[in-house]
């Protein structure tokens, strides 16, 4: 089987659009309401005639009712797990336009402890004005930030690079 990128985020950054527009095709549902995504998806896809398996993950994230605690417990996030355990790189997934909150930090401060190489993709930069904006996400501490836009597939060409470089 050919080395693993999983996509991890919290809900709605639109990890599931990244999957879809990597994969070419409408894998993953895209979804307006925060936590759709329940289980792994996952497919085989080529970028400029290299294969990789591509993950999309769900779960982690605040449902209504829901305490940060209860998150780092929950049974949802074991699908997350395996899914950045088999995974060679990691596409960590932030709004641009939402800019940072408090639990990307927490989900930086798990991928961290996982040791794997992080690549910051900080999606729904649709137009350049955006891009300027991915200094922000520099806090996190991870060596790379490029802005992207899943819908539009902007800034996509960059982070696939850098990606398959360390694959
Ligand atoms: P997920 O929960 O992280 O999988 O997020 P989804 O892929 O389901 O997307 C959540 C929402 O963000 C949907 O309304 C998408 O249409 C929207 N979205 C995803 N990617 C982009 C993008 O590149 N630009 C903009 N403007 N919206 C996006
Ligand atoms: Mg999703």
């Amino acid at each position: 089987m050919s080395q693993t990128i999983a996509i991890v985020g919290r809900p709605n950054v639109g990890k599931s659009a990244l999957f879809n527009r990597l994969a070419g095709r409408r894998i993953a549902i895209v979804h307006d309401q925060p936590g759709v995504t329940r289980d792994r998806v996952s497919a085989e896809v080529e970028w400029r005639g290299r294969p990789f398996t591509l993950i999309d993950t769900g779960g982690i994230g605040l449902r209504p009712g829901e305490k940060t605690h209860d998150i780092l417990v929950a049974a949802t996030r074991q699908q997350v797990e395996l899914a950045v355990q088999s995974a060679a790189v990691i596409f960590f997934v932030v709004d641009i336009r939402e800019g940072l909150v408090p639990l990307d930090e927490e989900l930086a401060e798990w991928l961290r402890a996982s040791g794997k190489p992080v690549l910051v993709v900080a999606n729904k930069a649709d137009t350049p004005e955006w891009d300027a904006q991915t200094v922000e996400f520099a806090k996190l501490g991870f060596d790379r930030v490029f802005a992207v836009s899943a819908e539009h597939g902007r800034g996509l060409e960059p982070l696939m690079r850098t990606a398959l470089a360390l694959l």
